[in-house]
């Protein structure tokens, strides 16, 4: 079989390892819910999915209900809760397939319960509510009467409360703890009117590394799992080692070299002229693959380990290195544009800010364009 000359390696071993790590920080009586979403973050969502099942992972968070579905027809068991929105069209899905949806206000209430009488099967729901995060939610003013919808419609309960942080990036911020509190303070005014298990929960990857967020029954980490550090890396200094391992790498290969003189003009543009002999390494790889046009002249791949730079600008299925320094570099051989490579790395945050965005874009486009190929 023919298959591309790039790939995306996921491994298994970090994705449990990140697991374990996310575990340790929330603690015993604190559950996961798995962010897959995105296919998850570009790892590849059924695979990762029954990886962390394997762990004992009992809980999943999906945008929308056709991720749901999906994970249900590879046989992932447990709650499966869809975080961006329900519109009628997804109600019978979403109880055929015992999804949870995620509601942000009453107005999908009656139709979840039309469904719920209909199909003879309760539709656990919970709620999402805006406690400052300022995007998808309800307001405090709202809950009540969201809350007393659930609880008299038939076939409808509530199983959990949700919100999200804006900031949980940025450890230094007062504002995670600000929203913790105003969230804590939306459950407390509606508490009559809650069932007994109800299942809080507001912590992504931040909120559960820099503390807001822990302390309710679960936690909600996506990038960590992935192996990012929640803050893009920029306030490791003073701080411990998240002790968290990447799980994507991306791995290119050779396939010419050439020696051109000083003075020649490189590939579309002309953006980069040599100024002296140079030896160019050419990838199969460019901007249909996830490696972005604004990375020309300026990221780094490695190449045994060392970090040789891109230059020139980077077409739609082509990239040009400069492997001047280093010796007998041939066809067919490995070049590394994220992760490990012998002594070398290049991290997501590392290409994130090559490419002016954040980990979790790179871990999306990279690896939801490419061949994945899982390994331990
Ligand atoms: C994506 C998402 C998360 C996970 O966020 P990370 O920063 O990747 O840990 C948690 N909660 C909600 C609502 C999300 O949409």
């Amino acid at each position: 079989m023919v298959e591309s000359f790039n790939r995306v390696e996921i491994s298994r071993s970090a994705l449990r390892h990140n697991l374990a790590v996310c575990r340790a920080l929330a603690g015993p009586d604190c559950a996961i819910v798995a962010m897959v979403k995105a296919d998850a973050y570009g790892h590849g969502m059924v695979e990762c999915a029954r990886i962390l099942a394997e762990e004992g992972v009992v809980r999943f968070g999906v945008a929308e209900a056709v991720e749901g579905v999906r994970l249900r027809q590879a046989g992932i068991r447990g709650e499966i809760l869809v975080l961006a929105g329900t519109l009628p069209e997804t109600v019978g899905a979403m109880a055929e397939h015992d999804l949870t949806p995620v509601v942000t206000d009453s107005s999908m209430l009656a139709a979840i319960s039309r469904q719920a009488e209909e199909t003879g099967r309760e539709i656990g729901v919970q709620l999402k509510v805006d406690a400052g995060m300022g995007r998808l939610g309800c307001l405090a003013g709202e809950m009540e009467e969201a809350v007393r919808t659930i609880s008299e419609l038939p076939g409808i309960a509530l199983r959990g409360i949700l919100a999200h942080f804006p900031m949980a990036d940025d450890p230094e911020s007062e504002n995670s703890a600000r929203v913790r509190e105003r969230f804590d303070a939306m459950v407390w005014r509606v508490r009559h009117l809650l069932p007994p298990d109800l299942c809080l929960h507001i912590a992504n990857s931040g909120g559960l590394f820099y503390g807001a967020g822990t302390g309710l029954d679960c936690v909600r980490p996506g990038i960590a799992l992935y192996g990012c550090p929640p803050d893009g890396g920029l306030h490791a200094a003073g701080r411990e080692p998240t002790g968290l391992r990447p799980v994507m790498r991306f791995v290119s290969r050779v396939i010419q070299v050439r020696r051109v003189p000083a003075g020649t003009g490189l590939g579309y543009g002309h953006i980069f002229t040599t100024r002296r002999p140079t030896t160019i390494a050419i990838l199969p790889v460019g901007y249909e693959d996830g490696y972005l046009r604004s990375l020309s002249n300026r990221s780094c791949v490695l190449i045994r380990g060392q970090r040789v730079p891109v230059i020139g600008r980077i077409s739609m299925n082509l990239t040009m290195i400069d492997v001047t320094g280093i010796d007998g570099v041939r066809p067919g051989e490995e070049a590394v544009l994220l992760g490990r490579q012998g002594d070398g790395e290049i991290t997501a945050d590392e290409l994130a800010a090559w490419m002016g965005t954040i980990s979790y874009e790179v871990l999306c486009l990279l690896g939801n364009l490419n061949r994945r190929v899982f390994v331990e």
